[in-house]
């Protein structure tokens, strides 16, 4: 069951009767034992449940207090295969949910507050319970960071996005705002310039901490143009973005740009406050892996965005969820050969 929040968002009710939001039962509260638990219901997570209901394991999703990742906060989805004519990213995520319960999967829409994997088996706790499995998946994914602007949240998904890949094509052209300086926001400009006719890129500072690779051909591309020591300091528009206002930092020089759409580009935080201290996460959080997989503790494993701040697309977060389901498949049955 869908609903609104308060910014607007499409956002799965939550209750606490005994039944998900989509009607489907949450387990006996007595049940709190499984072979895989996983964290998370992203594209990665919601695919790992698919592959490891169907491998045949008793498998339990607890999937957070916004399942579905981000894409429950977009709007039309065209690149992922499989559907002509797009899909709404709420829509999607709502039938890769009810294709991993048909699958067998348990999925409670609740949050995991605390892990344990020192001890085996391997604990998962949410507020009310403790749930114990024989292998993990983290698939908590990764916020983009924001500007903090009002506007930001008033036109975002009119306007303002956070993933070019995404909604580049929606802005055949027009002018366009990306703002940062890290590879991620000059690989956007870059691919950007494929639809706009103008891409203005703002950064903080007066040089770009992306590689040398990308900057030149970021700087060398006609259709960009730099604005350096600049933040954006408002975005205003009707119904969608159609100004945003730009502030130099060192002399202070108001500029107000009329474009169609700004693309925030100032890096991701992975969702892995919980993990501090049970796995390896490098300097910026995210997940580090061992191979394939596998984190640095036997038994858990990633996928998604939680490790990858490259790809971060529904379609590679599902690939990895598929993967990690098939490497938790392998250990389970080498850990109980071994046990034989
Ligand atoms: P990043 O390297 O952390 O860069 C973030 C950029 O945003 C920085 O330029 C930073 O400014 C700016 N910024 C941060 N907070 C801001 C704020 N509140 N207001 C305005 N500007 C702000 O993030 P990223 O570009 O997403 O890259 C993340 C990692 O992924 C990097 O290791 C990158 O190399 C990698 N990556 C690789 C590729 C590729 O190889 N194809 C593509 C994308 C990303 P300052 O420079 O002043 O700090």
């Amino acid at each position: 069951m869908m609903a609104t929040d308060a910014a607007g968002a499409t956002v799965l009710e939550t209750n606490n009767t005994g039944t998900n939001p989509d009607g489907s039962k949450m387990p006996d509260k007595k049940k709190t034992q499984f072979d895989v638990i996983i964290i998370g219901a992203g594209p990665s997570g919601y695919t790992s449940g698919i592959y490891c209901s169907r491998a045949g394991y008793d498998t339990l999703i607890l999937s957070g207090i916004l399942p579905g990742g981000q894409l429950v906060n977009t709007t039309e989805v065209e690149n992922y295969p499989g559907f002509e004519n797009g899909i709404m990213g709420p829509d999607l995520m709502m039938d890769i949910r009810k294709q991993c319960q048909r699958m067998g999967t348990t999925v409670v829409d609740d949050e995991a507050v605390d892990v344990d994997f020192r001890r085996r088996p391997l604990k998962v706790l949410t507020a009310s319970e403790e749930y114990e499995g024989r292998a993990v998946i983290i698939a908590t994914g990764a916020n983009p960071r924001k500007l903090g602007l009002e506007g930001e949240e008033t036109f975002k998904g009119r306007g303002v996005s956070y993933c070019a890949t995404c909604d580049g094509p929606f802005f055949r052209n027009q002018e366009l705002i990306v703002v940062g300086g890290g590879d991620s926001a000059v690989e956007e400009a870059t691919f950007l310039t494929k639809f706009a006719t103008t891409v203005h890129l703002v950064h903080r500072r007066d040089e770009l901490r992306a590689s040398k690779i990308m900057q030149e051909r970021a700087l060398n591309n006609p259709k960009i143009t730099f604005h350096w020591n600049t933040t954006v300091t408002d975005i205003k528009g009707d119904q969608k973005m159609q100004q945003a206002i730009l502030k130099n930092l060192k002399t202070g020089e108001e500029l107000t740009l009329d474009v169609g759409g700004l693309f925030v580009a100032i890096g991701h935080e992975p969702n892995t406050t919980l993990f501090k201290n049970q796995i390896d996460l490098d300097e910026e959080g995210y997940v580090m892996l061992q191979s394939k997989t596998h984190t640095s503790v036997e038994g858990v494993f990633a996928a998604g965005d939680v490790h990858d701040r490259s790809y971060r697309q529904a379609v590679t977060a599902a690939g990895y969820g598929c993967m990690a389901a098939i490497d938790v498949d392998k250990y389970l049955t080498e850990s109980t050969d071994k046990q034989e």
